[in-house]
């Protein structure tokens, strides 16, 4: 059972006075209680401060950090704007080569000459920013559609080039030209739809132009015939061969060997009947030739 009351005995370094002091239980547990909380305040004191220390720090380099971002924003910012200004040039040019091939002026460009200095506020500068990214995107896409339409035309136009028949298809002389004449075997007038060229039997005849081989077989009156389509409605017809080269379906270039000249079919006299078809209307060879 511990006691109720001490004494706390106080004797100072050399001297006889001995100072008594009488303590009650209670009061020391009053005091214990107090002791912990003023503890516990100074602790809780003490990490506080620690954590603004800390903030501080934080926001010191959150300073420099942001002034680092900044700078960072004016650059970017500048850069796009170059950027810009040569989409720009771009555009120009493929206005002019839209110009030369023929076609019509593009969509209106959402690039416009606005731009100037970086706003001050961070908030509108960032969305100025995200606005000019967003032209600048836009603008590529244009020109992207730009180039590809004029890539298409300039390709149309050169397989329309492979496709117009051009040049004679043997080597040979013409014995009859296009149009009505007597036909050989009736005697009656009878509309010849194509240009007949003697030449040897055996000798290379060749296609015209691109295309492909849409027959390659015997046909009444034509004898052996092979006929190219070559795509925009031109068809070529060649007759009365001796052997045929091709098979239906092959795809040939202008100058390929597609038969060899003979006299099959209504001929007289080896010869090549050749003939030009647009939309299956027979035209006059001779402006192909
Ligand atoms: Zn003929």
């Amino acid at each position: 059972m511990p006691a109720k009351k001490y004494t706390l005995l106080v004797i100072p370094e050399g001297s006889h006075q001995v100072r008594r002091f009488a303590l009650q239980r209670s009061w020391l547990g009053v005091a214990a209680v107090l002791g912990v909380f003023f503890l516990v305040g100074v602790g809780l004191l003490g990490f506080d401060y620690y954590r603004i220390n800390l903030d501080r720090g934080e926001f010191g380099r959150l300073k420099v950090e942001n002034r680092t971002q900044q700078q960072e924003l004016r650059r970017l910012t500048a850069s796009l704007e170059g950027l810009r200004q040569e989409l720009m040039v771009l555009a120009q040019n493929d206005a002019k080569v839209r110009v030369l091939a023929k076609l019509s002026k593009p969509k209106t460009d959402s690039l416009t000459g606005v731009g100037g200095p970086p706003e001050e506020d961070p908030a509108t500068e960032f969305s100025a920013l995200q606005r000019q990214v967003d032209e600048i995107m836009q603008a590529i896409d244009l020109r992207r559609a730009s180039q590809e339409e004029i890539h298409g035309i300039l390709n149309d136009e050169r397989s329309l080039l492979g496709a117009k028949p051009k040049g004679w298809p043997t080597k040979g002389w013409m014995t009859s030209g296009f149009g009505m004449r007597k036909s050989p075997f009736t005697g009656r007038p009878k509309r010849h739809e194509g240009l007949d060229i003697a030449a040897r039997t055996g000798t290379p005849v060749y296609t015209t132009a691109d295309g492909i081989v849409s027959r390659s077989e015997t046909a009444p009156g034509y004898g052996k015939l092979v006929v190219v389509d070559h795509g925009y409605g031109f068809k070529t017809f060649y007759a009365h061969n001796s052997k045929l080269h091709v098979k239906v379906g092959q795809r040939v270039k202008r100058g390929d060997k597609i038969a060899s000249v003979g006299s099959t079919g209504s001929s007289i006299g080896s010869h090549v009947h050749y003939e030009v078809r647009r939309n299956n209307v027979p035209l006059n060879p001779k402006k192909y030739l």
